[in-house]
């Protein structure tokens, strides 16, 4: 193909395997230009371009700006200091510039799924309707990483990204990856209204999954999602204890994840609970109070619970302000960096100990995909 511009989205977990690639496709097309996008081009730039192999990075939202870059690089329009959200060497200076947001999400074509193959992956058929969350919990990156609106599409316009996925691919199973679908119960109704015009249209039913917050969710949403074709919905308990989700802003109690999950259940969905073992305030009796409470989840709710350990991601309030919560980093290197590996030192527990918590409760761990 002889490409002059390649980008390569960026994860903490699978860093390793794009530094990899971006270093064999550096030595096959030394000419070419090779950008990095996504988390850690966001959040660990000044790393990952000291390194060489990246040309450049581009932080947050990346439509424009790679549009932008490419028109510079290869039609020879404008310039780099211009493109916004760009990040590049002058020389040793890093030049970081200015992070914008895109308003208008709906001016973006749908992705191209025709450049990918869709039977590799486990989800052939995901889905964006919104960029963002309202939440500031601490472990989260969301909010550094898409700033503090959430900018939604409407449920028109989702609805005909569906119909043109299912015209050209006959797909009916997807999974809409955005924070939290279910924000405005207005917005959840009229898109489930208008999927099940659309199911009868085509005279098939579409069977779909979300992420949602335990306080975002009424009867009427859930009932509705089920009755468009919802078959799980992921709820984010991170904690049973309410001191423990106080003090890393969930802003949830346990028991509105209760009534949710219950609600859920009700009417017939299927659930993914999450639970972060490690907050910084957390100890022994917290600790065993979740696993606890995430046993109930299963046996009441026949939910799939998922354990993690807490983990200081780039971008995180928690890995901002490590010292602010009294912790310790065991390493400093983001690569090294697994949701089932301790990361930090607290006062309060060992990380032997949380280490074992986490251990132990696998054996109630299980996760459910949508298909
Ligand atoms: S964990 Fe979920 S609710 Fe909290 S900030 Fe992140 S995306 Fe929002």
């Amino acid at each position: 193909m002889k490409p002059k511009i390649i980008g390569i989205t960026t994860y903490v977990e699978s860093w390793h395997v794009q530094l990899a690639l971006a270093k064999k496709l550096k030595q096959l097309l030394p000419s070419a230009m090779i950008v990095a996008g996504g988390h850690c081009a966001t959040f660990c730039y000044r790393d990952m371009l000291r390194g060489g192999v990246f040309d450049c990075a581009i932080a947050g939202e990346g439509e424009e700006a790679f549009v932008q870059l490419c028109d510079y690089y290869i039609k020879g329009q404008g310039e780099l200091k211009q493109v916004n959200n760009l990040i590049y060497r002058e020389n040793d200076d890093i030049i970081v510039n200015e992070r914008k947001r895109i308003v208008d999400i709906e001016a973006l074509p749908f992705p191209d799924r025709n450049v990918l193959e869709l039977d590799k992956y486990s989800y052939a058929f995901t889905l964006s309707t919104s960029r963002g969350c309202p939440g500031r919990c601490i472990f989260c990156s969301s909010h550094a990483f898409w700033g503090n609106k959430v900018i939604i599409r409407s449920p028109k316009n989702i609805i005909d990204e569906i119909d043109a996925v299912y015209q050209q691919f006959k797909l009916t199973d997807f999974f809409v990856i955005d924070d939290t679908f279910t924000l405005i119960p207005k917005r959840t109704i009229e898109f489930c209204d208008l999927l099940n015009e659309l199911g009868e249209k085509y005279n098939v039913s579409f069977k779909w999954g979300c992420e949602s917050r335990a306080d975002v969710v009424t009867e009427e949403v859930l009932a509705k999602m089920k009755q468009a074709g919802c078959v799980m919905v992921q709820f984010g308990m991170e904690s049973g204890n309410d001191e423990i989700l106080k003090s890393i802003k969930k802003n949830i109690t346990y028991s509105q994840l209760y009534t949710a999950v219950t609600l859920a259940h009700k009417v017939g969905l299927k659930m993914n609970v999450s639970i972060i073992l490690g907050h910084h305030l957390d100890t022994k009796e917290t600790i065993e109070e979740t696993i606890s409470k995430g046993k109930d989840m299963k046996e009441k709710f026949g939910a799939n619970v998922l354990f993690s350990i807490n983990t200081p991601y780039p971008g995180t309030e928690l890995r901002e302000s490590i010292d602010k919560f009294d912790l310790e980093l065991l390493f400093t290197e983001v690569s090294k960096l697994r949701i089932n590996i301790p990361s930090f030192r607290s006062k309060l527990i060992s990380e032997r100990e949380v280490n074992q918590y986490f251990v132990e409760a696998q054996y109630i761990s299980s996760y459910l995909i949508p298909n």
